[in-house]
């Protein structure tokens, strides 16, 4: 076997090890790391009957390794978004095995899913990097905090929707990261209300602060994400398509070009209705 087939091997293996998201440059790490708790059912996907239900989402706080996002995490813990997230998921879906919802501490601005495990981490680095985001917008220390834990949200199920592409073998024709952006926007804005308004909102706010700290080099043209100021518009079309009338100021104020606009509606209502049919199977019923 030549040295580049043996390479090609484990590039091979890490990418199936790991779906690394949000940040381009941050996606090949943790594959060493190890599962908390194994999975107590497997079943692998092309076998799953969706009539049956073989897991639930469980929460994960690891431990922390220093004191920089204590915090953080004090917060999350406190308002249970993790809990509250996954009792949200296993009363509506059913599931092959378990899938772990954590937090931890990844010496990276990340957030990923682990098929293997399977888990959806988000790592307190990201958190961190999205209230410094919005603290350097103007907002004061506790309203970076409220638009920080709506942008994990926005993350959370961003990381779910691939976990669910993996886990109900879910046919998915174009990009993937898209389409988990759609599937995060679909969840939070057709069954979490003002939360889940205020996750989109505050995602494509952190999009669009993103996007202007740097022109796109030749490696974030050439990734799987799109560009963050392509997410930024693509989540206010999501918004704006769900309801043209409650979120006509979108265009009023020029948020949203009307070109762009003009097609929402159509563009958002395909969305749902792809996620809806896509997840009818596994709904609990
Ligand atoms: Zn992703």
């Amino acid at each position: 076997m030549s040295k580049h087939a043996v390479n090609l091997g484990w590039v091979c293996c890490i990418l199936l090890l790991v779906t690394a998201c949000v940040w381009r440059s941050d996606r090949e790490d943790p594959v060493s790391k190890k599962p908390v708790s194994a999975p107590t059912t497997e079943t692998p996907a092309s076998n799953y009957i969706p009539d049956e239900d073989h897991g639930d989402f469980k929460v994960d706080h690891q431990q922390l390794k220093t004191a920089k996002f204590t915090r953080i995490d004090a917060k999350i813990r406190d308002s249970k978004l993790l809990e509250k997230a996954a009792d949200k998921l296993n009363a509506a879906l059913t599931l092959p095995r378990d899938v772990i919802l954590r937090t931890a501490e990844c010496g990276r601005v990340n957030a990923f899913y682990t098929p293997k495990e399977p888990s959806v981490t988000v790592c307190f680095e990201l958190m961190d990097h999205y209230y410094q985001v919005f603290r350097s917008s103007g907002e004061s220390s506790d309203e970076a905090y409220n638009q920080m834990f709506d942008a994990v949200r926005f993350v959370y199920l961003h990381e779910v929707g691939h976990a669910l592409v993996d886990l109900y073998a879910l046919p998915i024709t174009g990009n993937e990261e898209d389409a988990a952006d759609r599937c995060s926007a679909y969840i939070n804005i057709e069954y979490l209300g003002k939360d889940g308004v205020d996750a989109v909102l505050a995602a494509a706010k952190a999009f669009a602060l993103d996007g202007k700290r740097g022109n796109a080099n030749r490696l974030d043209l050439a990734d799987e994400h799109l560009l963050q100021e392509q997410r930024y518009y693509n989540s206010l079309c999501m918004l704006y398509g769900s309801d043209t009338t409650k979120y006509q100021y979108l265009v009023t104020d020029k948020i949203l070009p009307s070109e762009r606009a003009a097609r929402c509606q159509a563009e958002y209502t395909r969305s749902r209705n792809s996620w809806a049919q896509l997840l009818e199977p596994y709904l609990r019923k």
